[in-house]
């Protein structure tokens, strides 16, 4: 039901801030005003909504009975099927997605793994967790943003963390490309000197004294607790250079007995929701095996993106969002038995898409905010589309 109102306090379900105090105005299907919003948000209502006006498939219909038929049968025939996580979709359907995966014997991955897991299997295997943002606030001295605008990509980020009257850590925005052009900045200004010495780090991991580097960079920077904060695009942009980030952190942490802690700052919706849904089911924060026994681990084998490319599923199941594959990885799925789950079709002509609703545009439904607070989010018009929770329970049903 479209309808000219304006409504208070919406929870925005497209970056993982979840900023809950928009003031939203609807005429028609189209959005009038919307305030206190950025670019991405008005977008992202904008898309959601005019998709929902072009989305003719209704529960009932023919069309996707069809469907339904089609993806029980789908499920039933494969025996190496993988099931992505997304984001789009409630806490609550995440996790009732990781247990399809269990009941089914299938790989299971969310966008953890995303720029070839760097983060969680450097973080499994030198001991060192990620971090929330609580415990950043809580814990951080001095916070070196890597390839973060706030402006740009966290607007409220600073007011979402720190808020007035708290102690703020020191902040460092470092651009990686711009890493690699700084040298004849004055040696004395501690900023510089961070950035040379990372920019030594990152450039000679394997061939430089990184024990020696990385003590001085721990006496310069003259404090026991720090985190580094980035996000998809930094990881994007190089897995090398993820994979040495951590190395770096690791070092760090040892040599100089101070404790350092990477945050991943996704930009695609509640995607923390579905790294945590996953790691409640399985005990890990991506990429696993639920075949075996024994739930398997291992972000560089099992990882969605990995697995699509060397053409090892021989069904997907993705459930919420799951652009964020690689190019190649989604191309594949052109030849790939396919399902999507989500409140928008993937690409044409790929695979089933059975339509759901979208919490915070259609639907109600709980998001983990990356600090593992609960949003909850409220239907701005109504649709006939059903929720992921209903769609993934009536599979589970089958395969009972
Ligand atoms: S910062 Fe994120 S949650 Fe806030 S309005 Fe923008 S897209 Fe929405």
């Amino acid at each position: 039901m479209y309808g000219k109102f304006l409504t208070h306090m919406f929870a925005c379900p497209f970056c993982s801030l979840h900023c809950d105090d928009l003031e939203i105005s609807l005429e028609e299907q189209n959005l009038t005003s919307l305030f206190p919003i950025c670019p991405k948000g008005i977008n992202g209502f904008s898309n959601a909504l005019s998709s929902l006006a072009s989305n003719k498939k209704d529960k009932s219909s023919e069309n996707w009975k069809e469907d339904w038929t089609r993806t029980i049968q789908l499920i039933k025939t494969a025996h190496h099927p993988l099931v992505i996580i997304g984001g789009g979709i409630s806490y609550t359907a995440q996790r009732l997605a990781a247990a399809l995966a269990r009941q089914i014997n299938a790989w299971a991955d969310s966008p953890a793994s995303l720029g070839g897991c760097a983060l969680p299997w450097t973080a499994v295997e030198v001991g060192l967790t990620t971090c929330t943002l609580g415990e950043l606030r809580a814990n951080a001295e001095i916070l070196i943003l890597l390839d973060i605008h706030l402006e740009e990509d966290y607007p409220r980020f600073t007011n979402r963390i720190w808020r007035p009257g708290t102690q703020q850590p020191e902040l460092l925005e470092i651009n990686s490309h711009e890493l690699f052009q700084i040298t004849d900045q004055d040696p004395n200004e501690p900023l510089i000197k961070t950035l040379v010495h990372l920019r030594l780090c990152f450039s000679n991991f394997f061939t430089e004294p990184v024990i020696e580097l990385c003590h001085t960079i721990g006496k310069m920077l003259d404090v026991s607790r720090g985190a580094i904060v980035f996000s998809s695009r930094l990881v994007s942009g190089g897995r090398m250079l993820t994979i040495e980030l951590f190395g770096l952190l690791h070092k760090i942490s040892v040599a100089h007995r101070c404790n350092w802690q990477a945050l991943y700052l996704p930009g695609g919706s509640n995607w923390p929701g579905a790294s945590q849904a996953l790691s409640a089911e399985s005990g890990y924060p991506c990429a696993v095996h639920f075949s075996p026994r024994q739930v398997k681990f291992s972000p560089i084998m099992y990882s969605a993106t990995n697995l699509i490319e060397q053409n090892a599923p021989d069904l997907v199941i993705g459930v919420g969002d799951i652009g964020w594959l690689s190019t190649k990885a989604l191309n594949r799925l052109r030849e790939t038995p396919t399902i999507v789950i989500n409140s928008v079709p993937l690409m044409e002509n790929v695979g089933i898409w059975l339509p759901i609703a979208l919490p915070g545009v259609d639907d109600k439904g709980i998001f983990l905010r990356a600090d593992n607070v609960p949003v909850h989010l409220s239907p701005l018009i109504a649709s006939q589309n059903p929720s992921a929770e209903y769609i993934l329970q009536n599979i589970m049903e089958e395969f009972k």
